[in-house]
């Protein structure tokens, strides 16, 4: 458009510079056609300059037209006459030549103002409509154009023989040229900043140098408990520091905390950022202080790293937590020598199956609760996993006295009050600090496991023979596969005796025969099978034992039964009954003949289940005993459940206790109760003739003991007893 603005110019000057009639009619000439192209481009550069679409419409092709109409009926001209003409005068003794218009001029008059006003009129639109930040951009144009265009009309009716009002067209081309290209409105960025600023959800305050206030955005009033009107007063800088908790770092330097203060007693995480402001030549203009509410944020990341860090439950530390924490104890104070405490409740899996889940639970609390109350200071502890709990403490800050604390769970609830929880405590010193903590807590749970059969201890402390116990353990399972081939292991037989000492069966009972240890009682391997769950190939190969003897005793026409172990193991590893059926089909033994012994934990897991395998058992024809009866917690309640052939009363009524009456009293209520069940009774463990004379009074039928003989290899039991 600039371009376009400098014909009608150039135009201009020639007619009034012009002393000649040709060079005068070129000038007009180019003046007419010029501004026609000019108004042209003021159109495109309106519609640009506005944002209007114009390029490629048809109202394009209309004004181009147009304007195209105007040139040539101008270009007609010489021939026709109708435009114009020029008239010669003096002005100021100078001979100039007027333009005289006639009808064409008059055509051309109203295309060029025409197109003119609509560019007016666009510009005069877009200055009312804009937002007032922009309103310079479009007015001073506008405001130039309404200038231009009088001007120029006002040369056309003052008749006056020079027209100066080419002077506009270049005033007007430079202020198009600085606002088109250059203009940058400055207060626009102001103004889109303090937009920004005050909707920020952020508190801002910008201070000058003399640290008044000179600016603070609505969150900024919510902050300093001012009203959404209110002028933010100079010295706000205290109430912003009240509701900060004070300038940590004072506000003169950079500083950024996250500040925890209460307010109307509600907790608030605030981060506060102070930052000083200098311009381009480093020369101090004010500060900004921004305080971000975050604590929502705060909260949701403290409630993950406590959820992360806490066991649900419970609430205590989980494994991975309470590790971390003992790791930092421990590498923190190496003057301290550190405990390190595992905690099992014993039978937490019976607990939980006997009762409820639920029940479970609350156990776990309770103990939670203790070791909250018991720990002291310096103490790390937390839930490791299941029923196991452990802690991490200085040497000797636990007497027994807090022990027996954690021991003596109070259970809270009615009818469950007096059930006894038993907790197994076990201690492992940490003379050697650069074990991981894991390790440290399975050896103090490695404590708890040598004691976990033995009911007068319940605190242990690991020490090295615990350790060549489990190396033990581990040696000697890896040899019962070579130790089963070669008959290292083989079954020993104990008579089992009626009243009149005839001898009716025996009990199957393993031996090893170790090439290394020699003897080995079952009481020092079938634990370790049991808990590895060897167990199951171990009884598997007892039971074929037993079938193989009775086999040979039907050959041999001896008519006594065997009485076989089942650990309660052996249902976890084997088809108990798909295992023993099997055996006694491949050997083709009376069912009758071999009697299976469970223990009534047996029942405490898979209750359903077992039941089951127990009842198709019996209904095979297989007789099935109760082994350890009375020994544990609940025998007379499982009697009324589990459909059991015979009862075989544990031998620790006849052990010498402070009350032997009382014993005697239980033991007779147990006969009378089997026999008013229809179930008969043996007695295990008897040892001498009184013991012998005493059950018999009482009405037991079956007796098994060291009175009658001790377990012995089988070819000295058919040696001794051979019945036939
Ligand atoms: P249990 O089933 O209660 O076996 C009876 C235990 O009492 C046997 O110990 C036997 O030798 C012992 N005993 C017998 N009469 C007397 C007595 O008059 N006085 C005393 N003080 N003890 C007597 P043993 O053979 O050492 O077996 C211990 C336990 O090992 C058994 O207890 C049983 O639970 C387990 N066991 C033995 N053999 C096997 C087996 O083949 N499989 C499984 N799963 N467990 C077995
Ligand atoms: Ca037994
Ligand atoms: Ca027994």
């Amino acid at each position: 458009m600039l371009v376009a603005l400098l014909p009608p110019m150039v135009g201009n000057s020639i007619i009034i510079g012009a002393n000649d009639w040709l060079l005068a009619n070129i000038g007009s000439y180019v003046y007419f056609i010029g501004l026609d192209f000019s108004v042209l481009a003021l159109l495109r550069f309106t519609a640009d300059y506005c944002d209007i679409s114009y390029v490629g419409t048809k109202w394009r092709v209309v004004v181009t037209t147009i304007i195209a109409l105007d040139i040539l009926q101008l270009l007609l001209n010489p021939i026709t006459g109708h435009a114009f003409m020029l008239r010669l005068t003096m002005v100021d003794e100078t001979v100039y030549y007027q333009l005289v218009p006639l009808a064409g001029q008059y055509v051309h008059r109203v295309v060029a103002y025409g197109i003119f006003f609509v560019s007016v009129f666009i510009f005069a639109f877009k200055t009312f409509r804009v937002s007032r930040i922009y309103v310079e951009k479009y007015l001073v144009i506008f405001l130039s154009m309404v200038f231009v265009g009088l001007w120029e009309t006002f040369y056309i009716f003052s008749g006056t023989p020079i027209d100066r009002s080419m002077i506009g067209f270049g005033v007007f081309g430079l202020l198009v040229f600085y606002f088109a290209l250059y203009f940058k409105p400055m207060r626009l960025l102001d103004r889109m900043l303090a937009r920004i600023v005050s909707g920020m959800n952020a508190a801002v305050f910008f201070f000058d140098t003399s640290r008044k206030c000179i600016y603070g955005n609505d969150t900024a009033r919510d902050l300093v408990n001012l009203g959404q009107g209110d002028e933010i007063p100079e010295n706000v800088s205290e109430s912003v520091a009240k509701a900060i908790g004070g300038w940590g770092g004072a506000y003169k330097e950079e500083w950024h905390a996250v500040r925890h203060v209460f307010r109307d007693s509600r907790e608030y995480y605030l981060d506060v950022l102070v930052q000083q402001i200098y311009d381009e030549r480093n020369r101090y203009l004010g500060a900004a202080v921004s305080v971000r509410d975050i604590t929502a944020e705060e909260q949701k990341l403290q409630r993950e790293q406590f959820l992360a860090n806490h066991d649900v439950l419970t609430g205590l530390f989980n494994q991975r937590h309470l590790y971390e924490r003992a790791r930092l104890l421990i590498d923190e104070n190496p003057e301290t020598q550190y405990e390190v405490v595992g905690i099992d409740i014993k039978d937490f899996k019976i607990i939980n199956d006997i009762f409820s889940k639920e029940f479970g639970d609350h156990v776990l609390c309770v103990l939670a609760d203790a070791m909250r109350s018991e720990t002291q200071p310096g103490t790390v502890y937390g839930r490791l996993t299941g029923d196991k709990f452990g802690f991490v403490a200085p040497k000797g800050m636990y007497t027994a006295d807090h022990l027996n604390a954690l021991l003596d769970l109070k259970l809270y609830g009615d009818d469950l009050s007096n059930y006894p929880i038993v907790v197994h405590i076990g201690m492992f010193e940490a003379t050697d600090r650069t074990l991981p903590i894991s390790v440290m807590f399975d050896r103090a749970f490695m404590a708890i496991n040598s004691i976990k059969h033995d009911y007068n201890r319940r605190v242990a402390r690991y020490d090295e023979a615990m350790r060549d116990d489990l190396i033990w353990n581990q040696t000697i399972s890896s040899q019962l596969d070579k130790a089963i081939r070669e008959r290292q292991i083989r079954p020993y037989l104990q008579p089992m005796v009626d009243a009149d000492g005839n001898v009716e069966g025996a009990e199957v009972l393993v031996r090893w025969i170790h090439p290394d240890e020699g003897f080995l009682s079952p009481a020092r391997f079938i634990p370790v099978f049991e808990n590895n769950g060897m167990v199951a190939q171990l009884d598997e190969y007892m039971w074929r034992c037993a079938c193989e003897i009775l086999r040979d005793w039907a050959d041999r026409g001896i008519d006594l039964f065997l009485s076989v172990n089942i650990s309660p193991k052996d249902f976890y590893f084997i088809d108990v009954f798909g295992v023993i059926k099997g055996l006694v089909d491949e050997y083709a033994i009376d069912p009758a003949k071999l009697r299976l012994e469970i223990t009534e934990t047996v029942m405490m897991t898979d209750l359903e289940n077992r039941l089951r395998i127990i009842e198709n058992l019996r209904s095979e024809g297989f007789l099935v005993e109760m082994d350890d009866f009375g020994s544990g917690y609940s025998s007379l309640n499982m009697l009324k459940d589990i459909p059991v052939d015979v009862l075989k009363i544990d031998m620790m009524f006849l052990y010498k206790t402070k009350d032997q009456s009382k014993a005697q009293t239980i033991l007779q209520t147990i006969i009378n109760l089997s026999g008013q069940l229809g179930i008969p009774s043996v007695t295990e463990g008897v040892e001498t003739a009184e013991q012998l004379d005493m059950l018999v009074n009482m009405g037991c039928s079956l007796f098994q003991g060291y009175y009658f003989a001790k377990p012995m290899p089988v070819s000295e039991f058919e040696e001794r007893f051979r019945a036939a």
